[in-house]
């Protein structure tokens, strides 16, 4: 947070290697719960802006609950927005659920982490954050919309070559 879209770019670029074996959908969808917490923050002007949802521990958390919300929400998505395979309509198997949302939040705490002085993402372990100021926050955030743009060209060229193959 607040720039909860970011997270999409390296997402992109999991969803061009791992194809059927990563929902985009439900990566999407634990973004969405990760930063919850933080726009109550902003909000309300009260609280700690990333607070226990911003921490590894409770990525855990928050992957399980946006795993266990976001497979219907995203198998309504793909059915809404038809990009479901027709021999498979819109189901997604539990174990891809989980690799989403785990890899989602788990993402999201170590990028907030590089970007955000306030996250504390070893609690209660640590309070360090030994991620902070890696990089740059101009530098991550060209690296997440590369890694998008390079992510949708490596997805697309390897659907179209296997459509081509399929013919
Ligand atoms: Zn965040």
């Amino acid at each position: 947070m607040p720039f909860t879209l970011i997270h999409m770019g390296p997402g992109i670029l999991i969803k061009s290697l791992l194809q059927g074996r990563f929902s985009l959908m439900v990566f999407g969808w634990t973004q969405i719960v990760m930063d919850i917490q933080s726009l109550i923050v902003l909000i309300s002007g009260e609280g700690h802006l990333h607070g226990f949802t911003h921490t590894f521990i409770g990525a855990i958390l928050i992957a399980l609950l946006a795993a266990l919300t976001g497979k219907y929400l995203s198998e309504l998505g793909l059915k809404i927005l038809r990009i479901s395979k027709s021999d498979n309509p819109t189901s997604i198997v539990w174990w891809v659920v989980f690799l989403s949302a785990f890899i989602g939040s788990f993402s999201h705490v170590l990028l907030d982490s590089i970007m955000h002085w306030d996250v504390e993402p070893f609690f209660p372990f640590t309070l360090d954050n030994h991620f902070l100021g890696l990089t740059s926050v101009s530098t991550l955030y060209k690296v997440c919309l590369y890694s998008g743009l390079v992510g949708a060209a490596i997805y697309y060229g390897i659907n179209w070559r296997l459509k081509r193959e399929a013919k």
